[in-house]
């Protein structure tokens, strides 16, 4: 699933590539265009003719703004949804679920295998996209300081994973960085946010600074070196999740793993508290 640190380098490298361009075309994939959150022919009439504008980041929401427009193409990637930038004779993946074709001849395509993802094309987010109304500070606003941070946490009780996943407590942490960032703090998943005592809050907060800003700086590096295309995802430079079978960098334990409900956390037993 993208997280903040993939879609911060799909919005810097979409804005790129997108800024001032004009969308000539939408092809739908009829087979797949139940993730368009709008009547999907007039999703494509509607955007014929706009002329892009940036593309910015609200927690794990893709924002595609337009010129002269107040509409915007909002995008919940959610477990699946990838963006493929490409000449128009690139080969087709099955999982497109509709293509912006722009002058000049590239394309965007957004590809999504299990058509969880969705997407809005509205004026007014708040209203029109669940969720989005309720979206707490981004794990990286300079203005969430340790204050802020350990106020919001007097509110958000529960176990520490899943008040870190709650986009509400802050937005754009995900499973696999809620692992990094409680491996970096050193504290066990299933702890509840009540047992925190002042050290360990502020090595959370400071765990979440690092490991986010850490995690967007390699992808944009991977991205950059052309290791892999935009759809794709490397991360093999996670230290935990994903790691079942491998050792913890820090002390050399085992790594755990807990599978449930179709998801799985990753921790470590010797050095995690
Ligand atoms: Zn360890």
């Amino acid at each position: 699933m993208p997280e903040l640190p993939e879609l911060e380098l799909l919005s810097e490298t979409l804005t790129r590539y997108l800024a001032g361009k004009t969308i000539s075309e939408v092809v739908l994939n009829p087979a797949r265009a139940f993730v368009i959150r709008h009547p999907a022919q007039d999703f494509a009439e509607t955007l014929r003719g706009r002329v892009l504008s940036d593309v910015r980041r609200r927690g794990k929401f893709l924002l595609f703004g337009f010129a002269e427009c107040d509409e915007q193409l909002v995008i919940n990637p959610m477990l699946s949804g990838r963006f493929a930038y490409c000449s128009r004779a690139a080969p087709t993946l099955a999982a497109t679920c509709f293509t912006l074709r722009l002058a000049g001849g590239d394309e965007m395509r957004f590809l999504d295998a299990t058509m969880m993802a969705r997407v809005y094309l509205t004026s007014r987010p708040e209203a029109d996209v669940p969720t989005f109304a309720d979206l707490g500070p981004d794990a990286r606003d300079p203005h969430l300081d340790f204050a802020a941070f350990a106020a919001r946490l007097r509110k958000h009780r529960g176990e520490i994973k899943n008040v870190l996943r709650n986009q509400a407590f802050i937005a754009g942490v995900g499973n696999a960085y809620a692992d990094e960032i409680l491996w970096e703090a050193r504290l066990r998943p299933l702890r509840r946010t009540s047992t925190l005592d002042d050290s360990e809050r502020a090595a959370l907060y400071a765990a979440v600074r690092t490991v986010l800003s850490d995690a967007t700086a390699i992808v944009k590096q991977q991205y950059a070196e052309h290791k892999h295309p935009l759809h794709k995802q490397d991360r093999s430079f996670l230290r935990v999740h994903g790691k079942g079978k491998a050792v913890c960098p820090r002390c050399g334990h085992r790594i755990s793993s807990i599978h449930s409900g179709g998801e799985s956390t990753y921790f470590c037993r010797g050095c995690q508290v």
